[in-house]
Formats: C-alpha cells, structure tokens, sequence
C-alpha cells in the first residue's frame, strides 16, 4: 500500500492534504509578513494594500505548488506577474522623476542610471583590467533613479546566485516573465523543430559583448543590444545613433520576446540570445541543487525534452541522465515526465533517493528570495496600478 505522499508506480508527488500543505508554507507565510508588514517608516494606504496583495500572492502560489507537487505552473504565475509589473512599477519611476524613458547624457555623465544585474558580466574584465567599472550609475546606494546602487544590486545577485545557480532565469530576474508569458499564449508551437546549435547563441553574444565592453569601455550589450530597453528605459534619441540603438531594442523585442515565443513556445529571448543567462549557467555548478533523470524510469518519449523552454534538455542528456549545463530549474521537464523521471537533486547525494526533499529544499531557498526580490518589484507595480485607480 502505497503511502499518501506518493503514487505507488513510480514514486511521484501526489496531492498533499490541506492540513500538511498549510504546515509546509508557514515558514514563507511568516517570512512574508516580515517582508510585507511595513515596507516603509510610513507608508501610504495603497503601499499598505499593495504589500499584503502581494504577500498573499506570493504565500498562495508556495501553497499550491505543496498543494498539487507541480511546481511549474504555479512559479510560472508569479514569474509572469513579475515580468508584467516590473515595467509598470519601473517606468512609472521613471517617468515621475525624469519625464521620459529616454536617458539623457547628462543624467549617465552624473552617474544616475539605474543599474540593472544585465551587466555584471560585462563590467568584470573592465574592473579587473583597470579599476574602472564601466557603467554609468552609483556605486553605493542613491537616492533617486540610480536606486539601491551598483554594490547592492550585486551582492543580491551574488547571494541568490549561489544558491539558485541559474534558477535566477526562472526565479528572480524581471524581464523573462514577459517572454514566459507570451510563450504561454498559444496552445500549440507552430515551429517545432529547433537547430540545437541555437544553443550556442547565448555564449557567443556574451564572448562579443565583453570583449566589445572592454573596448569600447561601456556595457555594449545594455547600449547596443538589449531587448527590453523597448520596455524600461533606452537612450535619449538626440541622434541618429541614438535613433538606431532605440530600433535595434524594438525589433529585437519584437521577435525575441514576442514573435519567436508565439511560434515556438519557448523563451526564445534567454535560449538563443541573452549573454547574461549564458553567464548564469557557469554558477550552475556552485549551486547545490540540479535536475536529473533517474534513468531505470525513463523510457525515452522526449516530452520532458519538448516541455524545456530553454533547450536544456536533448537526448544525449537524457541518455546521460542530466539536463545541460543551462538549465534554468524552471521545473516544467520534472512536472511533464509521465513516469517521474525527472526529479530535483541535491549533488553528492543519490539520483531519486528523495527528490521530493530535494524539491522542498530548492523551493524554499528559491521562494524565500523572490518574496523577497520579486515580491518587492511586485508590490511597486500594484502600488502604481492602486494609485491610478484611486
Ligand atoms: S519525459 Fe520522462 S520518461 Fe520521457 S524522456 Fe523525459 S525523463 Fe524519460
Ligand atoms: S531542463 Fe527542466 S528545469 Fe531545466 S530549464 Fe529545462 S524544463 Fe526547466
């Protein structure tokens, strides 16, 4: 007789009561009340709303994914959410404190651009080579649009980076929720069959965009090439460079965020292109947590393969029992396989001895920090939609 946690075939994660479901969450329902209970000395009534809307969103989406053991669909609500908000909650800062989107000279000159985590990668050989960080924002914290600073930023990077490894494409960076949700559109993919050499995309943008940065001696990719530019901020278009970086943001979005997404199902954006997300692979290897296949189970159908919206999962991988180095612990490969054959991993420890541990372990680390990152942008953007309906 099988116990309740489990199906007796293959050992997956079955629904759990409501009673036990409610016992696992308490520990992210109480480290929501401290992030959400007084965000600031006084805040106004809609930053009070906004903060418990967003609390129990983020308490309601941890509770279903104990709930049901499905972990895709419930992270991928709040990813969406995220993607969607951050430019809501952004340019409604933006455009209260400078009046455009477009960053003027003068306000880089001053070092008042807001600093985002796309750049780290470029600004590394830069600083190592020279002492100069090449980025146009403050270092330590600022008022106004520079924000939290280029210190602060990075230690977050840093400290969820270690535990997720890449889960930060999947947990806590605010723009691929937009790709996600147009992904999530249609029923079918039109375009099924991918060149697995897209795979290379990502390394070969960030191998040119740090070389190109070190030349140039400012973040080239965030200048040049980044596609959500079109959704947050871009360069002032005094000029006809100006004029021609704002259209390579937009057509780059058009089809990496939106055209591909709608055709392929899949994050075209952070699959074929994003040098960042390249980076982030590399610090797979520091964290603790993976996805595998438990190969005495799988009987290799490859939807665990079609349900990747990375490509980080191909039959070699499968053969070897390991997703790619990419991989975004997204978790939608774990929640497709019909025999539970892909399950989360502690390393060091047996493949399948007890992936639903490991899952806990992983989600608990992963949520208690988009509560935190996640949750904060989350709150500022209802803040802005309750302020306008008010
Ligand atoms: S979905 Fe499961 S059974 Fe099918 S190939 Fe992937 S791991 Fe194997
Ligand atoms: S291999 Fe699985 S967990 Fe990793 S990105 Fe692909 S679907 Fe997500």
């Amino acid at each position: 007789m099988a116990t309740k946690a489990c199906l007796p075939e293959f050992g997956r994660q079955a629904p759990r009561s409501i009673g036990r479901s409610l016992l696992l969450t308490l520990p992210i329902l109480l480290w929501s009340l401290l992030m959400f209970a007084n965000p600031q000395a006084h805040p106004s009534r809609q930053q009070l709303i906004a903060g418990a809307i967003t609390g129990a969103f983020m308490v309601a989406m941890f509770f279903m994914m104990m709930r049901t053991g499905n972990t895709y669909r419930w992270r991928r609500w709040f990813f969406v959410t995220l993607g969607v908000l951050f430019p809501v909650g952004f340019l409604s800062n933006v455009l209260t404190m400078r009046g455009t989107m477009g960053i003027p000279v003068e306000e880089m000159i001053a070092g008042r651009t807001p600093f985002c985590f796309m750049p780290i990668p470029l600004l590394i050989l830069p600083a190592a080579l020279t002492r100069t960080v090449v980025f146009p924002g403050s270092i330590l914290p600022h008022g106004g649009m520079s924000g939290s600073g280029i210190a602060a930023m990075t230690g977050i990077w840093l400290a969820m980076t270690l535990v997720l490894g890449r889960g930060w494409c999947s947990y806590a960076c605010f723009f691929g929720g937009i790709e996600e949700g147009v992904a999530a559109v249609p029923r079918r993919a039109r375009i099924r069959k991918i060149d697995p050499r897209w795979r290379y995309g990502p390394w070969a943008v960030l191998l040119a965009m740090v070389l190109l940065s070190l030349a140039l001696f400012e973040p080239a990719y965030c200048m040049w090439l980044c596609p959500f530019k079109a959704v947050s901020e871009y360069v002032a278009a005094r000029s006809t460079i100006g004029l021609v970086q704002n259209g390579i943001f937009v057509v780059l979005f058009a089809g990496l965020v939106i055209a591909l997404p709608l055709l392929t199902k899949k994050r075209t954006q952070c699959a074929f292109f994003c040098p960042f997300g390249a980076f982030q692979s590399i610090f797979n290897k520091a964290s603790i947590f993976d996805v595998r296949i438990d190969k005495s189970r799988c009987k290799p159908c490859v939807l665990c393969q079609t349900a990747c919206p990375n490509l980080s999962i191909s039959k070699e991988s499968i053969a070897r029992g390991e997703t790619l180095l990419s991989c975004m612990k997204c978790g939608a490969c774990v929640d497709a396989c019909p025999r539970s054959a892909v399950v989360w991993h502690i390393k060091g420890t047996e493949v399948a001895l007890k992936p639903e541990r490991a899952r806990l372990m992983f989600l608990y680390g992963a949520w208690v920090m988009a509560v935190m990152f996640g949750g904060s942008i989350i709150a500022q953007g209802v803040t802005v939609i309750l302020h306008f309906l008010a």
